[in-house]
């Protein structure tokens, strides 16, 4: 059973082996980091620590090397050609700031149309407002429409507002609060083959294998931490055919070296788990979870309904489950849970502005998550009931 695999797996998380008692059902907020990552860091800070393109010594070389490496493994990661950019920022948000402000303004010229999620994450609509606002400010006029999204059936590229002018879109792969993930080969297909695509990958890198190439888009931008690595680093991968997007390698500011190296050992981690694997097993166990609550009177999950169907052939939900109780307060559920070791997201979940307007309880699984996890939170739930 797919659902039961990770015990060796789990094993590698120190965090969780020091906590038994505690489920860490908070994955897309940020993952847990196995030893290998830990122990790339602390051997390259203690080995070889330095400055990058800086020197002359076999330190820096090392380190200079290590970062081009790295970049090199990210397009193999990502399934993309050799010579597509790969551009390290400190995470999603700053990915997808800096496709907004360093590219898409001098991309988009007066009387052109992009398309936006006005339901996702805010990180995947403010920039591109503001890239709006600023052009505005210099005359260039540029009209924003609404990615067709409702929340109980889906993304809806067969209603693609696209026209002549359209000049760019931006999407989302996984959803953040729903978990369902974006069909960007059919996106493409109504996009025809010309008009740039950007895919915010915050919750899809690191989670399922991902083919740059396959999905035939022009940016993907993702952050690290929530797939393994440290914090503070995350990349902008560009496709080939949108040329040098970015200053040659950045150099002219100091690399997050750790986070890079961080970034390279969780690569090699996820690879060698198996990328197909985690995916599969994440999105059993939110099934497991979405049918168990599914039993529940007192819960409402939210998101695409057809992914819920009984007997769907295609579950299109990646380990991301996101309900309220019909009486008790979404952050009263998310103190009761945390008392018993059920670490779940509470709140609102910076959702766009068409974004659910009340709060409500995330479940968010990754590989080192476990079926009796899910079971424990069930029991939790059903309690509730
Ligand atoms: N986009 C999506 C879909 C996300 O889930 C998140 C993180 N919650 C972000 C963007 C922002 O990522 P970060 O905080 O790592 O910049």
């Amino acid at each position: 059973l797919e659902t039961s695999w990770p015990v060796g797996v789990r094993s590698q998380f120190p965090l969780l082996m020091a906590n038994p008692g505690v489920a860490y059902l908070d994955s897309a907020a940020t993952s847990q980091k196995p030893q290998v990552v830990l122990d790339a860091v602390m051997s390259y800070l203690t080995s070889e620590n330095a400055n990058a393109a800086r020197g002359t010594y076999p330190w820096a070389n090392r380190t200079t090397a290590r970062i081009e490496d790295t970049r090199d493994r990210v397009r193999r990661f990502l399934h993309a050609g050799d010579r597509s950019g790969v551009h390290f920022v400190d995470g999603t948000t700053a990915g997808l700031r800096t496709v907004a402000l360093d590219w898409l303004v001098s991309f988009l010229s007066d009387g052109d149309e992009i398309i936006v999620p006005f339901a996702d994450h805010s990180a995947n609509l403010v920039p591109w407002l503001d890239a709006v606002a600023l052009l505005e400010r210099q005359g260039v006029r540029v009209t924003v429409r609404p990615m067709p999204y409702d929340a109980a059936h889906d993304y809806d590229v067969a209603r693609l507002p696209i026209g002549p002018r359209t000049r760019f879109i931006a999407a989302t792969h996984v959803h953040h609060v729903y978990g369902n993930d974006m069909n960007v080969h059919r996106l493409r297909a109504a996009a025809g083959p010309d008009i740039p695509i950007c895919l915010d990958a915050a919750q899809s890198f690191g989670h399922m294998p991902i083919s740059a190439d396959a999905l035939d888009v022009d940016f993907i931008v993702f952050s690290g931490h929530k797939a393994m690595a440290l914090p503070g680093i995350g990349a902008v991968w560009a496709a080939n055919k949108r040329g040098p997007v970015f200053q040659p390698a950045g150099w002219s500011g100091s690399p997050n070296t750790a986070g890079i190296v961080s970034l390279a050992a969780a690569m090699d981690w996820l690879s060698s788990v198996g990328l197909p694997r985690i995916s599969a097993h994440i999105v059993a166990l939110g099934g497991r979870l979405t049918a168990g609550l599914s039993a529940l009177h007192s819960y409402e999950v939210l998101g695409c309904q057809d992914s819920l169907a009984a007997g769907s052939a295609v579950q299109r939900r990646h380990g991301i489950v996101t309900f309220r109780h019909r009486e008790i307060g979404s952050n009263d559920l998310g103190f009761i849970l945390a008392s018993d070791g059920l670490l779940v997201r509470a709140d609102g979940h910076c959702q766009g502005t068409e974004g659910e307007k009340t709060s409500s309880v995330r479940v968010s699984l990754h590989v080192y998550n476990t079926a009796e996890e899910v079971d424990r939170l069930l029991s939790v739930l059903s309690a509730l009931d």
